[in-house]
């Protein structure tokens, strides 16, 4: 491995041909109408995919949304406490998140899934905002709409560990690769990208 803290450094090529590996059998199965990126991890893996996508089903205008999430991340305001154990909302998708989301396939789109802590509580959230949605449609069109909203998730690594939330059973659940419990240094934190590449070619050679 990397070094001694157990570091694993990907590539953005690393993470574009993830995608583009896993992203036939989601077009297939899943068909996103949206993609819902948590930032800011999930924003280049969400921009790929829907490259693939775009390819792969006639959703050519297959939009991304943004939601951000912190876990590890200290945010102003934020007591120590905090960090690490609770998901705070740095960023949603506005008054009409609900509306947004009813009757479509919405695919929530993070880089990693560590303890899904993250994962858990923004499938939550979007699911409680579709209810408030729901209430304002027609009883007669609710359940419906209810069954036409789906839910999946797609993470381009997902750590291979006791999980400390689990989302709902059944949840359409993809990876582009499942990993051991290392920490992974993602090329959009480096500030010497090529310093960085270099690095991981290190690592994969001194593996082989
Ligand atoms: P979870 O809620 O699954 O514990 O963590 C999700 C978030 O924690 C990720 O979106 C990411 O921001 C951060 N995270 C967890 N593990 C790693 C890692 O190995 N590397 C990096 N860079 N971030 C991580």
């Amino acid at each position: 491995m990397a070094d001694e803290v157990q570091h694993w450094r990907v590539t953005y090529n690393d993470i574009h041909n993830l995608i583009r590996k896993a992203t036939p059998s989601i077009g297939a199965e899943f068909n996103p109408d949206l993609l819902v990126a948590i930032g800011g991890g999930g924003f280049f893996p969400a921009r790929v995919m829907r490259t693939f996508l775009r390819e792969q089903t006639d959703k050519k205008a297959l939009q991304i949304q943004a939601i951000g999430l912190s876990l590890y991340e200290p945010v102003e305001g934020t007591s120590a406490e905090q960090i690490g154990n609770e998901v705070i909302r740095t960023q949603w998708l506005g008054p009409d998140s609900g509306k947004l989301l009813v009757g479509k396939h919405n695919l929530i789109v993070d880089e990693v899934d560590d303890t899904r802590k993250t994962l858990h509580y923004a499938l939550s959230e979007l699911k409680k905002d579709v209810e408030v949605e729901l209430a304002k449609r027609p009883e007669s069109e609710r359940e419906a709409l209810r069954a036409a909203t789906k839910f999946g998730v797609f993470v381009v690594h997902n750590k291979k560990k006791p999980k400390l939330a689990e989302l709902p059973e059944g949840t359409p659940y993809y990876t582009g690769e499942e990993v051991d419990d290392l920490w992974l240094d993602y090329p959009w934190e480096a500030t010497d990208i090529e310093g960085h590449d270099k690095l991981a070619a290190q690592d994969r050679a001194s593996l082989s």
